[in-house]
């Protein structure tokens, strides 16, 4: 079904097909997972060669199990990657899917990641169903305060940083192994999905639920999806267009694209 036969190793072609295709949708929606933040220095810590599975197993030591009976462990581990997070900037993918959304191209950005760099680029209607780290909520008396309270204790000690309050461990407002996601961020992602004809899958190997499931259930309904990944992905074999590429490549010349399409229409 796809409209874009020709190969091309510059991608040229498919690149036109995802502008026009973004410029015909009536609601598109960019689906983001680990891969658009690698470019940004932020390893995807469920790839076996990212480090950080050297030591220990993520699913173990990031579970809220473990966070809950040994928090030394998953702070310890935790702390390589946040100092990654804290250092990292939104690199031309993320500044390519906000300037999609301010020429209205784009309508909301739904994000396994809990770096920010979505809306640190300029996207405005973010979902984050994984969380993120601008917060973090006592364990105990449940006060929410921002990570940077705390955070230059956390990443200069090798101390788990605790409530000013009640003295409870502070645990930061991302989803760990094992722990429900936000039900509110999770109903409005998926009342995009519903609403999507468009669904720009952008930088992840849709391997984890239930964002994994999303550009199944467009397609289900008849809209289309575009897959720009470093690797193959269940949905390639239903998609309009797919990319096997970088992100951080191939959306800004989408962008460019699109000034030229509304440019020749
Ligand atoms: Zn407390």
């Amino acid at each position: 079904m796809g409209v874009c036969i020709e190969v091309d190793v510059n991608y040229a072609d498919e690149i036109e097909c995802v502008a026009i295709l973004l410029r015909e949708a009536r609601y598109a929606v960019a689906l983001t997972g680990a891969g658009i933040s690698t470019p940004s220095g932020i390893p995807d810590f469920r790839s076996p060669g990212s480090g950080l599975w050297e030591r220990v197993n993520p699913m173990i030591v990031a579970s809220i199990q473990t966070f809950r009976i040994r928090p030394k462990a998953f702070f310890d581990w935790v702390r390589p990657l946040a100092e990654k997070v804290m250092a990292a900037e939104p690199n031309p993918a993320h500044l390519a899917l906000a300037e999609l959304e301010a020429a209205g191209c784009l309508q909301a950005v739904i994000t396994q990641n809990i770096d920010g760099l979505h809306q640190r680029a300029g996207s405005r209607e973010v979902l984050e169903v994984h969380g993120h780290v601008r917060e973090a909520t006592c364990t105990r008396c449940h006060a929410v305060v921002p990570t940077g309270d705390f955070l230059d204790d956390f990443l200069g000690s090798k101390e788990v940083p605790h409530c000013v309050a009640c003295g409870g461990v502070m645990k930061p407002n991302v989803v760990l192994f094992g722990e429900q996601l936000p039900v509110g961020v999770l109903n409005a992602a998926q009342a995009h999905v519903l609403r999507a004809d468009l669904l720009l899958v952008a930088g992840s190997h849709l391997d984890v639920m239930p964002a994994s499931q999303m550009p199944l259930l467009v397609h289900e309904r008849g809209g289309r999806v575009i897959v720009v990944n470093m690797t193959d992905t269940y949905i390639d074999a239903v998609a309009e267009v797919v990319i096997h590429a970088d992100v951080a490549d191939v959306l800004p010349r989408v962008v460019q694209a699109c000034v030229q399409v509304r440019g020749e229409g």
